[in-house]
Order: C-alpha cells, then structure tokens, then sequence
C-alpha cells in the first residue's frame, strides 16, 4: 500500500453496457469483466435481456419453441400417423412456422430492452454507451426509434447492425443519437460474418455487416482507421463522428471484450482522448519498462525524457506540464517545482502506470483498486506529484 492517500478520480461518468446473445444460459460476463478494471473510472449501469440466452442467437433466425412443441406433437402422433403419408412436407412446414414466429421473441426482447434502457435515460444527462453484438442492434435501433435515446460517446463491438445506419440516421432531420461513435470492426470474426450474409433471415432490416465491413457514410459523417493505434487519417482535414476501427483478429467475443482491451482502448475514446498520443504514451511506458527489466539504464534515462516531452492525449498538455501543474497546486505558496521534485514526478508517474497495467492483468494484484485509479493519466500525474512531496523531495 502506498504510504499515501489514495490517488482519486475527480468525477465519474455514466456508462451503459449491453451484452449480446448468450449460449446455455451464459452472456454478457464481460460486462463485471469491464467494470472490474474500469469501475474505479466510470459509474457502470448493466443491461440484461434474458431472451437469446440459449442457442448463440439461432433463435434469432427460428424460434425453438416452435420446433420443439411441433416436433414432440409429431413424436406423439407418430404411432397412428398414416404410412402412405411422408413426414418430409411436415417438416417444412415446422420450419416455416418457426421462421415467422421468431417475432415473437423478438418483440419481446426488444420490449424488455427498451424499458430497461428506458429507466436508466430518464432523468440523466445522455450516458456513454457499450454494446456489444445483438446489443448492438438493440441499441441502434433505440437511436433509430426513439428520439429520446441520446449518448454521449457510444462504442459497438462486433457490431450486427445494417451498414447504412449511420447515414440514413444521421442525415435525418432530428437530433444525432450520440456525440460520437465508434465502430470496433473485425473483418475475420465468425459471427459478423454469418450476420453479413444471412441478415435477410432475421426479424429486422436493421441487421447487417457493419461489424464486418464498418458503416458507410461521407467524409464528413464515417472514417476508417485501419488499425486501432493508429491516428485517423481523416480528421487532420475534417472531423467526423464516427469511425469505423479495424481489427485483424477472430474474436467475437474473448478478447474483444475483456479487460486489457477496455483499458487500452475503451477507456482513452470513453475521456474523449487523442487515440494516437495515448498509443505513443503507453508505448513509451512499454519501452522505458524494458530498458528498467534490462538494466540499461542509459536507455531507461532516454526514455523517461522521452515520456516527459509526451502527451497522453487528454488536452495537448505534455507529462511535464502537468506535473508542474499540479506542484504549483500542491506547494506551499503555489511554488514551482524543482528539477529534482520533477524528475521524481516522471519517475513516480512512469511506475504508476505501469502499476494500473498490473492491475488490469492480474485481479489478485496488491491494491487493485487504489492502481486501477492510476488507469486514467491525469489521476497518476497527481497521485505521482503527492509522492514526490510525501517522500521530502526538494
Ligand atoms: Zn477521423
């Protein structure tokens, strides 16, 4: 434990989370996952819809209970049925059934996701949103439907909504459903792919493949940025509200949704920070972290002068403004800091985070929760600067 006060986030904005369909019972256990690490940022407010727990959202395409009731009739009937009669048409028919009654589950999970979804935006300035695969859908079709569905920064992963949301949505006459959005796109990943080619099986035009090819849109509306760390290559020339961020792995869920990838990505884009400096900030940190496990220590010097001169992207202010920042605000008389009270700023900073990225990896870390804290820059900045006046640095 440090010997310190805790370091403190000043305020925490609202995230809403919704899972996407479930297979024998279990979904959406990223959701604890992603509050574990980020909960110390944000205030976490889950969505469960319990109608597509079952069957990986097959009932999406047919509803079982159809299936299941005609097919046990049929069990029963089978000792009388007439043997000049063939079953074959039967089962058509079964099928037929359980494609245009999958409405009905449909309808209901819409339902029970709008009233929920619907009780946590009354009363409260537009949350930010995080939905992943069938949540997803759910929620564009909130921002489609329903004026009042409004958000601040909204993120879908795996995406299984219509491509063209975004431009027929946005160019409509009403007001934008969210601040920004960004669309976690995955090329390879299995059950986008199905959603691309057998959306006209589902219950809504809504669904669709822009979890496999991203949304479209003008230049002014969509751009795509082929990798996540990189910078978007459009916005030095104009800004745009959503972007489309590819990813080159398989996951559906996994690592799309866990923990590590909430802290590296969600958590920057959630503050509203500079994807690119965050990147070049945290990699630094990788770097300077190896130069300290390789005792080079000439490197290590290079690289924490490095990190010193660096934005992580929250403002344009560097590593080395902010500390003086906050030593101005801590010191007796609104003092300037000395060299040495900010060269141990770096150094406390650099170990901090490197402490939160502990944290995020392993749940059996020593004062998790106090690191997790260390997760958001500015709050390491200031724990770093409380450090280095605690220890008598002068
Ligand atoms: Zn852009």
């Amino acid at each position: 434990m440090p010997s310190l006060p805790s370091p403190e986030v000043p305020w925490k904005p609202r995230v809403i989370t919704v899972h996407g369909v479930g297979c024998l019972g279990f979904g959406g256990e990223w959701q604890e996952k992603v509050e574990s690490v980020l909960g110390e940022q944000f205030v976490f407010d889950h969505i469960r819809h319990g109608y597509y727990r079952w069957l990986a959202g097959v009932d999406l395409a047919f509803e079982p209970v159809v299936v299941l009731a005609l097919f046990g009739l049929w069990w029963w009937i089978r000792p009388v049925w007439p043997h000049d009669i063939r079953p074959e048409p039967l089962v058509v028919l079964v099928f037929v059934l359980a494609y245009y009654l999958r409405t009905v589950r449909h309808k209901l999970a819409w339902w029970s996701f709008w009233n929920q979804l619907f009780d946590r935006l009354i009363g409260h300035g537009p949350p930010h949103l995080i939905a992943h695969s069938l949540g997803t859908y759910l929620t564009c079709r909130a921002m489609t439907e329903k004026d009042f569905a409004r958000f601040d920064h909204v993120i879908l992963a795996g995406s299984v909504v219509n491509e063209e949301f975004c431009e027929q949505r946005w160019i409509a006459s009403r007001p934008t459903p969210c601040q920004n959005l960004r669309n976690e796109v995955a090329p390879r990943d299995p059950v986008v792919i199905i959603a691309f080619l057998f959306r006209k099986l589902f219950p809504n035009r809504l669904f669709g493949g822009s979890g496999y090819s991203g949304f479209a849109g003008g230049p002014n509306l969509v751009h795509t940025v082929n990798a996540p760390e990189l910078p978007c290559p459009s916005c030095s020339s104009m800004t745009a509200p959503i972007h489309n961020l590819f990813y080159r792995h398989v996951y559906h869920g996994g690592k799309l949704t866990d923990a590590n990838h909430a802290a590296i990505y969600w958590l920057p884009y959630l503050l509203a920070s500079n994807p690119q400096l965050f990147s070049n900030f945290l990699s630094i940190v990788v770097k300077a972290k190896e130069a300290d496990v390789n005792r080079d220590f000439v490197d290590l010097r290079f690289r924490l002068l490095s990190l010193r001169k660096s934005s992580w992207g929250e403002g344009s202010q560097t590593l080395e403004d902010a500390l003086r920042h906050h030593f101005r605000k801590l010191l007796p008389y609104g003092r300037p800091p000395t060299a040495s009270q900010l060269d141990a700023g770096v150094i406390f900073t650099y170990q901090a985070i490197l402490k939160s990225h502990g944290a995020v990896e392993n749940s059996n870390y020593p004062d998790r929760q106090v690191w997790l804290r260390c997760l958001r820059t500015s709050v390491a900045v200031e724990f770093a600067v409380r450090q280095a006046i605690a220890h008598g640095i002068r």
